[in-house]
């Protein structure tokens, strides 16, 4: 049995958190597919929080600080999995919060408004339709976000989100902040600032982040990073390979 305090363990516990929020209608089918994705990459990642990603972790927490009008998206995913932690890190860096999905559905942004609330949001926007604006670019349900969140947003954060949105948001104008286990894909190298972290870890981190790194500056390369994400990637293979 793998002790309880096991990155292993942590994981199942985390797919559990998943399925438990697919059953109380709160992820979309498709959000377990995806997260069956990022499963992979963290356990390629070696299931910790990297240097690497400690590194995009700092650059997030400035620009979320110096940022003027900081919006964080919620779906399904990570309303299941960090809603206590998405609703603290909006208070900590001033952030206002936006349900926006991929599968859009309104009885699933109403459960996810229900669960942020309960966890001490006040404000929820992306849930009145006469506040919706469209962003260019992407097909009808894919481009709807909110007048006052997303569409007027200078930095968004949009983890676990999807590439053609990630680019809408990119061509926008956003300065683009995303949680992504997978350095491949075209949200992680589309974005700004691309934290390759599971975002139960990452965003915990991220908090800490905040609290510590008010006044300080630092220089990110976000290409540079993800090559640094792809090499742990292949270190660890290389490590599984010898021992194999
Ligand atoms: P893209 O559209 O960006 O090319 P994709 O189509 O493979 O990527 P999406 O379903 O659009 O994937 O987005 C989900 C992304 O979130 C995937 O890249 C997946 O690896 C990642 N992911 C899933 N679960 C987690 C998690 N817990 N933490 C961080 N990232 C995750
Ligand atoms: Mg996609």
């Amino acid at each position: 049995m793998v002790p309880s305090s096991h990155p292993r363990a942590v994981s199942l516990l985390i797919r559990e958190k998943l399925v438990s929020g697919f059953d109380s209608g709160l992820v979309a089918k498709e959000g377990l597919i995806a997260h069956g994705r990022g499963e992979t990459f963290d356990y390629l990642l070696g299931e910790k929080t990297t240097k690497n990603a400690k590194k995009a972790i700092k650059a997030a927490s400035l620009a979320l600080i110096l940022a003027k009008k900081p919006v964080i998206s919620v779906n399904g995913n990570i309303a299941a999995l960090c809603a206590k932690e998405i609703v603290q890190l909006a208070k900590i860096v001033g952030a206002k919060i936006e349900v926006n999905l991929f599968y859009g559905d309104k009885k699933r942004k109403q459960n996810i408004a229900k669960l942020l609330r309960k966890n001490g949001a006040k404000e929820i926007l992306g849930l009145d339709p006469r506040s919706s604006r469209r962003i260019s670019g992407l097909d009808s349900p894919r481009r709807v976000v909110d007048k006052d969140g997303i569409y007027a947003a200078d930095v968004v954060l949009v983890p676990l989100e999807d590439g053609n949105r990630t680019l809408a948001l990119a061509r926008a104008g956003k300065k683009v902040i995303t949680f992504d286990l997978n350095p491949l894909s075209r949200t992680a190298q589309t974005a700004d600032i691309t934290i390759v972290d599971n975002v139960v870890r990452g965003l915990r981190e991220l908090i800490k982040e905040c609290k510590n790194s008010k006044n300080q500056k630092i220089q990110f390369d976000n290409k540079k990073n993800l090559s640094e994400a792809i090499i742990e990637i292949r270190k660890n293979l290389a490590r599984r390979a010898r021992y194999a």
